[in-house]
């Protein structure tokens, strides 16, 4: 058996300028760590590159040596695809340079960059790149899966905002994606995931905006059937400016909860206004009064902090589990399914989150890029976050559950950015119509399956790359 760490870091050691870090290394152990603590494994080496050469490096040797190799930008794939046991991690949170051309409203960002990183950069200018909504996520996997948000609504999916990729393919060459170049590529790399190769660049669109209204709402128990069958309705017809999330819980017991509905199940509303805060006045003002809410405020925020509003419910290093899928519409039986399954939540922090997307995003053609189903507006995320492992059967066999009583309803899809690492017969539901578009695109990019680690279409087994 090839002892990893020694083969690829004498391989490597010589021209690396990024960091080698190997289980007898100090910073190690932090090295190794992933978002999911459910995912806890031990990588023979760290290679935590410094440059796209080195990058080309690590995938020229792990790939001769016939190395598992993980690819990790922000560590935050539920699934734990960017660790791997014993093999090599390309670890890219050394490159997170992001470059701003305000005249331009355009950005590009390396492929270590989480979502925090490009906000910060871009609101100096007062713009926004479209992405998810916890800041310690990582813009790789979050954009090459998709990537829905605040903002989706607005401006479409931050896989709709980029208009060109710099990528290391399985043969260590360096690829360029755009609408002009390798268009085949670019199609796949919006939403196709981690599959061809690994993006050191992105070059995305930005938009205007420096504030956003934030509503919230807690609605009691006895009014969540009320005020799901009323935003499913309202949805239906709201300005693409609105977008409202909605999580199925238990109220924590803190101060900011009031007496009454603490430790109780409770549906929490978020409701962010894009647009001029005047226009959106009336309608904010109606879907607050559809929740019929126990608990109401309402708010000018500023970009960066409803971006980082969300981070510290979900720390580094809890036990998460997922399953997820899309609705063309929120039926009475779904309804009564989820609020089933509030009864039995095992935890305050564990939930079913609810969102509409349709706006810019309902917009872009199902053939236009490879990322999943836009028809059905509804998407519903079960999300388990646990601390203690003697919890993990109860949390994972309560996902397991709800969705099975859920998944009659679904349309056939998934968002690949919240499968878990157990979907993996799943992967050729999140493409159907576009899977032998993006097995030949992966063919061609990675004939040997070196990018294993994601949600995987396998190449076809006899093709070769033609160059
Ligand atoms: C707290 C939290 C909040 C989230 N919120 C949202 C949200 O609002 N919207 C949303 O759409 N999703 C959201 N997600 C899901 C998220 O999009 C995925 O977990 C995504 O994979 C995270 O990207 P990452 O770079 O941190 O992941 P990593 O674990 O680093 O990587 C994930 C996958 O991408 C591949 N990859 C990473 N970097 C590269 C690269 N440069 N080139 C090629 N492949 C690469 C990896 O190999 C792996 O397969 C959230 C996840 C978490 C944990």
């Amino acid at each position: 058996m090839i002892d990893v760490s020694e083969e690829v870091y004498s391989s490597l050691r010589q021209t690396f300028k990024g960091d080698l870090l190997c289980p007898r290394d100090d910073g190690y152990e932090e090295a190794r760590l992933v978002w999911n603590g459910m995912v806890a494994r031990k990588p023979g080496l760290v290679a935590r590159c410094a440059d796209v050469s080195d990058i080309q490096s690590a995938i020229r040797i792990a790939s001769a040596l016939g190395i598992v190799t993980a690819v990790r930008c922000g560590g935050h794939s539920l699934a734990g695809f960017s660790t791997c046991e014993g093999g090599l991690v390309i670890d890219l949170s050394r490159m997170r340079q992001v470059t701003v051309d305000p005249a331009a409203r355009r950005a590009r960002f390396a492929g270590g960059c989480l979502l925090g990183s490009i906000d910060n950069a871009t609101q100096k200018e007062g713009l926004v790149f479209p992405s998810g909504v916890v800041s310690h996520t990582g813009a790789s996997g979050l954009v090459l899966g998709g990537g829905t948000g605040w903002l989706t609504r607005r401006f479409g999916l931050s896989c709709d905002n980029v208009e060109g990729f710099t990528m290391v393919a399985a043969d260590s060459s360096i690829v360029r994606a755009n609408a002009k170049e390798n268009a085949d590529l670019f199609w796949a790399l919006r939403g196709g995931g981690g599959n061809f190769g690994v993006v050191t660049e992105f070059e995305v669109k930005l938009h205007p905006l420096k504030s956003v209204v934030l509503a919230e709402g807690l609605t009691a128990e006895s009014d969540i059937r009320r005020l799901l069958e009323h935003w499913r309705d309202f949805m239906a017809g709201a300005p693409i400016d609105l977008k409202w999330n909605i999580d199925l819980r238990i109220a924590p017991t803190t101060n900011s909860i009031p007496p009454s509905l603490r430790g109780r199940s409770v549906a929490g509303s978020s409701i962010i206004w894009t647009g001029d805060p005047d226009a959106g006045h009336t309608t904010m003002q109606t879907a607050l009064a559809l929740c019929h809410p126990d608990s109401v405020s309402s708010k000018i925020i500023s970009f960066l902090d409803l971006q980082t509003m969300a981070d510290s419910a979900f720390p580094h290093g809890r036990r998460y589990y997922t399953k997820s899928g899309y609705f063309n519409y929120l039926d009475d039986g779904t309804i009564d399914r989820c609020l089933d399954a509030l009864v039995t939540i095992p935890s305050p922090e564990t939930q079913i989150e609810l969102a509409y997307l349709g706006g810019a995003a309902g917009k872009v053609s199902a053939d236009a890029t490879a990322f999943g189903d836009r028809s059905a507006p509804f998407i519903m995320n079960l999300l388990a976050n646990w601390s203690d492992p003697a919890d993990d059967e109860n949390h994972i066999s309560w996902i397991r559950s709800a969705f099975n009583q859920l998944r009659p309803a679904m349309k056939p899809g998934v968002y690949v950015n919240f499968m878990s690492g157990d979907e993996q017969d799943r992967v050729p539901e999140a493409y159907h119509q576009r899977w032998d578009r993006m097995v030949a695109v992966k063919t061609h990019y990675d004939p040997k399956n070196f990018f294993r680690l994601n949600q995987n279409v396998l190449p076809r087994a006899s093709a070769q790359r033609s160059e």
